[in-house]
């Protein structure tokens, strides 16, 4: 397939974009750069360096067989902080896409929607048909590009298949997570390990947990991205479908601490710090509907195998750096 992978310059996106070429299909990436780099571009996939709100008519009138959309703002933080630029950058361009999708006749999408759309659980695992309720701004953006491809899919016959992510981490070979600010627990970990940062705080130890400290589902990127090979070939015209993507396990901010300690060797010092704001205590997919629905079965689900990739990948570019 002719596809169009917008933030396919960042992290997710450059995974599936190399995953894609990989698999024989034609990739151009669209992505203005402002978060990713153009050095991640997998070889084989042309790079077209701009907004989607400039160039998506003109680019999508090459005609195309599927858009897989990750480009977005992705700080829940700021999100708090700025939520213009997310309502503006999330929503309004995946309106923009959307509706250049349906002028030129583009037929597939696949949607990077995360688990922030659910907010706090009353359940774990989380169904794709437990409630929304969005505790940040990204997580409402997010939710409204849901809904918005819903109507799209229904009136328009776009086939769609939204993914919400769990905790994306590791690596694939060069291609791995390089944010200028760093959030994320398992890179901000390693950067200690590699000494780059003194040490790690931990968000709260007095979460309703057996340690105390929040626990997430931790899906390997790699895993993530076969999931988006499979979503898109099971694309249905007419239809949204919904699909958690975790692994079902969740494990602790301290057991990811000393997964990473074990990995690197280093000591990696530890202190708690006051709880994050909007943090829910656990946070876990359950991802049978992809399973019985896609036929995805993750592989890496290890989580001392999903830090080493990440720890090949820190350790490769600070030998560059
Ligand atoms: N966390 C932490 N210290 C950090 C970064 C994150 O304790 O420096 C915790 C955070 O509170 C959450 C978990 O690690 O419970 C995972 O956070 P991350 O930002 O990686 O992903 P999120 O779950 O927010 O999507």
């Amino acid at each position: 397939m002719k596809l169009l992978v917008t933030g396919g310059a960042g992290y997710v996106g450059s995974v599936c974009a190399a995953r894609l070429v990989e698999t024989g299909h034609e990739v151009v990436v669209l992505d203005d750069l402002s978060t990713g780099h153009a050095d991640a571009v997998p070889e084989g996939a042309r790079l077209i360096a701009e907004d989607i709100d400039d160039v998506i008519g003109p680019v999508l009138a090459e005609g195309f067989d599927g858009v897989l959309h990750f480009a977005a703002k992705s700080l829940v933080g700021e999100s708090q902080q700025a939520p213009a630029k997310y309502w503006q950058g999330n929503v309004v361009t995946s309106l923009r896409l959307l509706d250049a999708m349906r002028e030129h006749g583009t037929p597939r999408l696949v949607f990077s929607s995360t688990a922030a759309t659910y907010g706090e659980p009353d359940q774990v695992p989380i169904v794709e048909t437990a409630p929304t309720r969005p505790t940040n701004t990204y997580g409402a953006t997010k939710l409204a590009i849901d809904h918005a491809i819903t109507g799209y899919a229904t009136a328009h016959g776009l086939a769609a298949v939204s993914l919400r992510y769990f905790n994306v981490a590791g690596a694939y070979g060069r291609y791995g997570e390089r944010h200028a600010v760093e959030t994320h627990l398992i890179p901000i970990v390693l950067q200690v390990a590699s000494g780059t940062r003194e040490k790690v705080a931990m968000y709260g130890d007095d979460y309703p947990t057996d340690d105390g400290t929040c626990v997430r589902d931790y899906i390997h990127v790699v895993d993530l991205a076969d999931a988006h090979l499979k979503a898109l070939a099971n694309a249905t015209g007419g239809e949204h479908r919904i699909y958690n993507l975790g692994n079902g396990f969740g494990f602790s901010v301290k057991q990811v601490i000393e997964a990473c300690r074990e990995v690197t060797g280093h000591p990696v010092p530890a202190e708690v710090s006051p709880r994050r704001s909007g943090d829910p205590a656990v946070l876990v997919a359950s991802a049978e509907r992809a399973r019985t629905e896609l036929g995805w079965k993750p592989e890496r689900v290890d989580l001392a195998g999903i830090v080493r990739d990440a720890w090949e990948f820190t350790q490769s570019r600070s030998q560059e750096a």
